[in-house]
């Protein structure tokens, strides 16, 4: 009897997966793993709080993607398509933009293939509503948001970090001159966003404790969230108390 070709390559992912969770060899070529695929995480903290930086490594390491509001926004903004002309003012401002285009925007990109095998959320959910929309749609498509992570972080280091924040407009790459300086070569071209201006960040961070804050104790009820100290280390020890907190 001919034995269903998806069924043996089933078992050899998880035979690869128990002899080796750190790495699968398959096709001919190794994929990374990291012991936590499959999670779908939700990022938490202020903005500045180094969410962004781990989320993209994190997203790396584990082959899965990393969905940024925040970049999906500016992108559209970039771009000038109609999205980037209806969030503009909200961007602009530091205020949020409304949760149902918000949640629209995120649910169609949650449906693309690259998404059935886990995904970091970066800057998303970012108020409670936004939060159960998301609880509501992945319940419907039969999953669940595995691990929030809230990288916890003081409001002061926070204002003197994002003062320090450039990025790239052509690549949208993000350094700091404090922390992680960009090579000489492009210093020039490097641009600070007009949202990390010292007035855009305060209300910024007014926006984060009033409307997204409260995520926390949501994520912390569904018994899903683990507080990662964000201010006292640099990105590499951050991104290993991350590691070492995740679901294995
Ligand atoms: P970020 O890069 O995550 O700091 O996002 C930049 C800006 O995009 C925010 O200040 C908001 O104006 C907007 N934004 C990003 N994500 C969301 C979201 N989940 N809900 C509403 N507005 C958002």
């Amino acid at each position: 009897m001919r034995r269903d070709p998806y069924a043996i390559l089933a078992a050899r992912i998880v035979r690869e997966m128990q002899d080796s969770p750190e790495k699968i060899n398959m096709w001919g070529k190794t994929w990374k793993g990291t012991g936590c695929m499959g999670l779908k995480i939700v990022m938490l903290g202020a903005p500045g709080a180094g969410k962004g930086t781990q989320a993209v490594r994190m997203a790396q390491e584990m082959g899965v993607p990393h969905i940024s509001t925040g970049d999906i926004f500016r992108k559209n903004l970039r771009e000038g398509t109609d999205l980037g002309k209806q969030v503009q003012e909200y961007l602009n401002s530091g205020g949020l933009v409304p949760d149902s285009l918000t949640c629209d925007i995120v649910a169609d990109r949650l449906q693309e293939s690259d998404c059935a095998n886990g995904y970091i959320l970066d800057g998303f959910p970012r108020s409670v509503p936004q939060a159960e929309m998301l609880t509501e749609f992945l319940a419907k498509h039969g999953g669940k948001i595995d691990v929030a992570v809230n990288v916890d972080v003081p409001d002061e280091v926070i204002v003197d970090r994002l003062s320090a924040r450039r990025s790239n407009p052509e690549t949208g790459e993000v350094y700091n001159l404090k922390f992680n300086p960009p090579p000489p070569e492009i210093a020039d071209k490097l641009i600070q966003r007009d949202d990390d201006k010292p007035e855009t960040v305060q209300e910024r961070l007014r926006t984060y404790h009033e409307t997204t804050e409260p995520i926390i104790d949501y994520y912390r009820t569904l018994g899903v969230l683990v507080d990662v100290p964000g201010a006292d280390a640099g990105p590499d020890e951050i991104y290993r108390r991350i590691m070492d907190v995740l679901p294995k």
